[in-house]
Parts: C-alpha cells; structure tokens; sequence
C-alpha cells in the first residue's frame, strides 16, 4: 500500500487540507493524527474492520483496549451509560487535553474497542488538527499510538514513517507532539485511581476532586485486568535499559561504573546538568533536573535515537516521582522491562 504523506503546519491550516484524511477514516481507512500527546493510528469507532485493523497492523494484542476520541461533549452520550458527577468536574476542568476516563460503556460498542470490558475509555484531545479532523469525521475515533506495538511512542511524523509506511493509507504529518508522552488514564471506581500516568498529574486531579488519588499501573488493586502495558517490555528501544535511581551524586556514580564494565556503544540519558559526568560514551539530554516535562517531551525521540546510533546498552538517570516526573518514570521503567537499581 502506498501510504501518503500529508504535511500540516498546525498553527496555520484550512479545514479543507484535512478533508481527505476525514474522508479515508470515513470509509472505514487508517489515518495517523497527531495529539498533543502522540500521534494517535484512528480509525472511526463503528467500522468493525477498521478497528480489527488497528489490531493487525501494530501487532497490537488483542486484550489491550482502544481510547474513543471526541471532538464535542454532545458524542459522550452516544459511547457511555452514565457520567458520574465527580467526572463532571474533571471533564471541565481539563477536556480538551490529555486525559482519558474510564465510563461504563454503552451496549453498541464493539468489543473490539473496548478488549471485551463492560467500560470504555474516551478522551478529548486539544491538538487544533486533530480537534479539526474529527470534527470533520463527527464520529468517535478509537486511536492507540500510531507505533508497532512495543515500541517507543511516536512523537514526530517521521517515527510513524518508520513504523507504518507501507501499512496506511496516511500519515498527517504536523511537527512535534508538545506533551510526548501519552495521556493520563482515570478510573473511578469506589476511589479514583491513575492507572497510566501522564502530564494531567495526580496533583492536578486531587485538587479537582478534593479526594486523594492513587496511581496504580499494575492493576492489582483495582477490579480488572492487568493493563497489558505492564505484562511485556513496552516503549522499548533494541537495546537493553538500565534505569539507575536514587540520590543524584551516587546515580552518576553507579553509572559510570557499570559503563567500565559494559562493551561498546552505551548510550547514557542524562539531566543537563550531568552532560559533562560521563566520559567516551555518547550522552543524550534529558532537559535540567527541574522540569520533567522536557524530559517527557523528548523521552520517545530520544530512546528511537538510540536505535538509529545501534546502541548495545542504555543507562537512564532516574528521575524524582512527582508530578510529570511519575509518567516520565512509569514509561522508563517500563521501556527498561522492570529492569531498575536502586542506589544511595
Ligand atoms: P494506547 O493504545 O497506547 O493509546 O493506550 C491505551 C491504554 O488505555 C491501554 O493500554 C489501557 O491501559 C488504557 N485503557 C483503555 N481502555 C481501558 C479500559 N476500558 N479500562 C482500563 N484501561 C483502559
Ligand atoms: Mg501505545
């Protein structure tokens, strides 16, 4: 298949640039759009084909359920049975941007979407092309990352060229995801709990709902399956990650004893502060200590750079477990199979 690539300057773009895209999702194609998350491989909720697509063509497993995607509030009671009160609040205080709930589902959604769970997961994205194009559509849009499953996010249009050329019929290209790490995932159940971290942070949900919030990733506490992100190595570079936390002075030590005893092409992610701590190996940035949602930004880009340097092994500095901080280290830990040292 020949995928075709579609260029959009999203801070100046007319409706009808994204016309044909509207028209491929329509039909019952795959289009990868751009979130301010990730970019996002949409197809329109009540195409069972499309959506058995989505599927196919990430090698995505089955049992990991899709995010409906909305442009108007109005679509809401179309997809979920009710909407408790407490959503409400959040639904108005941070729709549309990064943050998906988790409702008891309506009967005409396909299991497909949902991996056979009575709920299903909805967002309202606030990137202005992908607000335009499914405007366009005027129908839900299930959409996972536009990746192969596994794989780090993408975050750039080129990282879906790499993944899926070839495989749909396009890709919107519109330059750098502003969050780079994919949304907050809620549930409210006799709590709420954060069961995927992400840059609408725990803090910012507690100080809406005035109620403490629990981030759960392994599912153990809430009643449902294991969110599959936790069962393999996910957002995973070729290479091995090695994620080193604790205090600051001890994680540089730590790591570059371990590059004394590693072979060659270790690629180390540290803060900017840190660039000049490491000797003979190549050192990426993740941004200054302080402010985690650089980190967040970069993480994707970074780990894919990894693999076009063919790195043999990868060292992170870990970071503190606050605010956009948790999501950046849930997605690190998880990209490093579980594999953490503690030092101090
Ligand atoms: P992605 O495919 O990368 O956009 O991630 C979608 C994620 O949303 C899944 O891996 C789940 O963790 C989460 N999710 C979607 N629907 C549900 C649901 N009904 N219950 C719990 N988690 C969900
Ligand atoms: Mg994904």
């Amino acid at each position: 298949m020949k995928t075709y690539y579609l260029k959009i300057n999203p801070e100046q773009f007319e409706s009808s640039q994204l016309m044909p895209a509207a028209d491929i999702l329509v039909s019952g194609g795959l289009v990868a759009f751009p979130t301010e998350t990730v970019y996002g491989l949409g197809a329109v909720v009540d195409h069972e084909t499309a959506l058995q697509n989505i599927f196919q063509v990430k090698g995505r497993p089955g049992d990991n359920p899709l995010i409906l995607h909305i442009w108007h509030h109005r679509q809401l009671s179309g997809i979920v049975e009710t909407v408790d009160p407490r959503y409400q609040k959040l639904i108005d205080a941070f729709w549309p941007g990064p943050l998906t709930l988790i409702f008891p589902k309506k009967a005409n959604i396909s299991p497909t979407v949902t991996a056979g769970l009575p709920t299903v997961a909805v967002r309202m994205p606030s990137h202005p092309v992908a607000r335009e194009l499914l405007r366009l559509v005027d129908r839900p849009v299930a959409a996972p990352s536009a990746n192969l499953s596994g794989r780090p996010s993408p975050t750039r249009g080129e990282h879906v060229r790499e993944d899926l050329d070839g495989k749909i019929p396009m890709i919107i290209d519109a330059g750098p995801c502003q969050a780079g790490i994919e949304s907050t995932v809620l549930l409210l159940a006799e709590k709420p709990y954060i069961l995927r971290p992400g840059s609408v942070t725990r803090e910012m949900v507690e100080e809406i709902l005035q109620e403490p919030v629990e981030v759960v990733t392994s599912g153990e506490k809430v009643d449902r399956p294991q969110a599959p992100g936790m069962k393999y190595r996910h957002y995973a570079p070729e290479a091995p990650v090695t994620l080193v936390e604790g205090e600051e002075l001890a994680v540089i030590a730590a790591i570059n004893r371990m590059i004394e005893e590693t072979g060659e092409n270790v690629v180390v992610l540290a803060f900017s502060e840190h660039l000049d701590c490491y000797r003979n190996v190549t050192v990426l940035d993740l941004g200054p200590r302080e402010s985690p949602w650089i980190a967040a930004a970069r993480l994707y880009d970074l780990l894919r750079s990894c693999d076009q340097m063919k790195a043999g092994r990868i060292y992170v500095e870990g970071l503190e477990k606050t605010g956009v901080g948790t999501a950046v280290e849930n997605r690190l830990f998880k990209a490093a199979g579980g594999n953490v040292i503690h030092v101090s």
